[in-house]
């Protein structure tokens, strides 16, 4: 007799994602308490980062691994590359609670998995965190440089946000020209100083704000721009706002406020409610270019590591990444829908056709 299963079960869970495994990793041990969901793998392995965050609850990491899984699926379907959708994350601080014990016994979970899932790092984990995942397993990538490795995503996952911003500066200024537009940069970690950097470079007025005001003050005198305080950022006229740090900074109350005509940045799933806020932006004239259409630039550095790609290719694949937006803006503007909606439409239409192709000989 199947077992009874309440709305909010996992199992319900999964298939509302459409997830096709999810793994539990437990070892009291090393104290590790992990999470691998593999949302597809139509494409290929499925290719994530792992995140080391200190949940509240468990059904907070379960949800945010399902959400990171699903959004890897989208980001490498319409980025062209043959990667299926995966993340892990592992429950703990990782200042206090990361060890080598426990990431090589999280490796071991990995390899256990025989290459369904390869892993990269993301918030919480480091190039070197993943040199004692890649000591159990050679299913990890974004290793350091010195082994071998593709080494730091961050200046081409800048590179790839700036050719967004560019796609969408064109479409809705008819050229695609940095010079003289204001961006405001909100977190300016390692993808933002980048992107700051890229900005400045082409006379872009652009405004930086962190939790962190140290940082803020540091990058704001290196690249002369200027220093807001993270509370008015919503207060700030300018052309296009870059959410650069943590996601769902784009919701009922943001929206009502926000004074631009763009918004793009690197943050991982920026909108609160895809389908709500995503319409809300399309209402006000707010174009949105995607995150995980334009924050491609990490996984792509990771598909080069794991295809021995050089470095001009990975270049290449990133300056795609322009195309991709205009192709996502196109199909918003011809069918009057948002344009997350656009890119899902782009990004399940190739995983569909390929399903065919790989159903037939
Ligand atoms: P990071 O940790 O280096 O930087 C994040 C910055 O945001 C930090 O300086 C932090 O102090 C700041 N911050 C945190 N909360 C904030 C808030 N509420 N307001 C303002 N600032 C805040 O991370 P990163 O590698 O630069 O990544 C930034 C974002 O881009 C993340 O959402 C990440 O998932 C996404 N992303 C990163 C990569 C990559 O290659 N690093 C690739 C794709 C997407």
């Amino acid at each position: 007799m199947p077992a009874t299963i309440s709305n909010n079960s996992i199992f319900n869970q999964l298939e509302a994602f459409g997830h096709t495994k999810v793994v539990f990793c437990s070892d009291p041990d090393t104290g590790l308490k992990a999470i691998i969901a593999i949302h597809d793998t139509t494409l290929g392995p499925a290719l994530g980062g792992t995140r080391m965050w200190a949940y509240k609850t468990e059904t907070d990491a379960l949800e945010d691994v399902l959400r990171l899984s699903k959004s890897m699926t989208y980001k490498s379907a319409i980025t062209g590359l043959n990667l299926g959708g995966g993340s892990a994350v592992i429950i703990g601080d990782s200042r206090r609670d990361k060890t080598e014990a426990l990431l090589r016994k999280f490796g071991r979970f990995i390899k256990n998995l025989n290459g369904e899932f390869i892993t990269a790092e993301d918030v919480g984990t480091n190039p070197r965190d993943m040199e004692y995942i890649r000591m159990e397993t050679q299913h990890v990538t974004g290793v350091p440089e010195s082994i071998g490795g593709s080494g730091d995503p961050a200046p081409i996952a800048a590179k790839g946000v700036y050719m967004g911003i560019k796609a969408a500066v064109k479409e809705l200024y008819g050229n695609d020209a940095i010079t003289g537009r204001s961006v405001i940069v909100q977190g300016i970690g390692h993808v933002g100083e980048n992107l700051v950097r890229l900005l400045r470079d082409e006379n872009a007025k652009v405004y930086v704000s962190d939790i962190n005001d140290e940082r803020t003050r540091q990058v704001s005198k290196k690249y002369g721009a200027e220093a807001v305080s993270n509370n008015s950022i919503f207060d700030l006229s300018a052309d296009i706002y870059a959410p650069c740090a943590l996601g769902a900074t784009i919701n009922s109350q943001t929206i009502e406020k926000l004074k631009c005509g763009i918004i793009a940045g690197s943050a991982n799933n920026q909108l609160q409610d895809e389908a709500l806020h995503g319409q809300m932006l399309l209402d006000r004239g707010i174009l949105f270019a995607p995150d995980y259409v334009i924050n491609a630039g990490g996984i792509i550095n990771c598909y080069s590591e794991l295809m021995g790609f050089s470095k001009k290719r990975t270049l290449q694949l990133t300056e795609n990444i322009y195309e991709a937006t205009r192709n996502v803006l196109k199909l918003s503007k011809a069918e009057n829908i948002s344009t997350i909606d656009a890119a899902n439409k782009i990004a399940e239409k190739r995983i569909s056709d390929i399903k065919k192709v790989k159903s037939t000989y």
